[in-house]
């Protein structure tokens, strides 16, 4: 499995092969944890996608109370 790194200030993630034996982001040259998890990223994924359903759920909700106190 291939490898990346992501770098905080740029907000990119770079695979291994793009980051060389110097392991720094081609961008701002910063110096890139050797082995940053990649469940790190998927977390805020799956935090992400749970939060915008979330609050759907709530804006749902609230329609529907607003439909119902006017109809
Ligand atoms: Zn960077």
């Amino acid at each position: 499995m291939a490898r990346s790194a992501w770098c905080e200030t740029c907000s990119h993630l770079w695979p291994d092969e793009e980051l060389g034996p110097e392991r720094t982001c081609r961008t701002c040259g910063a110096s890139l944890a050797p082995r940053r998890p990649a469940w790190h990223f998927r977390l805020l994924v799956a935090g992400s996608a749970v939060y915008l359903l979330w609050r759907l759920g709530q804006g749902l909700d609230w329609l529907a109370r607003y439909a119902g106190r006017h109809a």
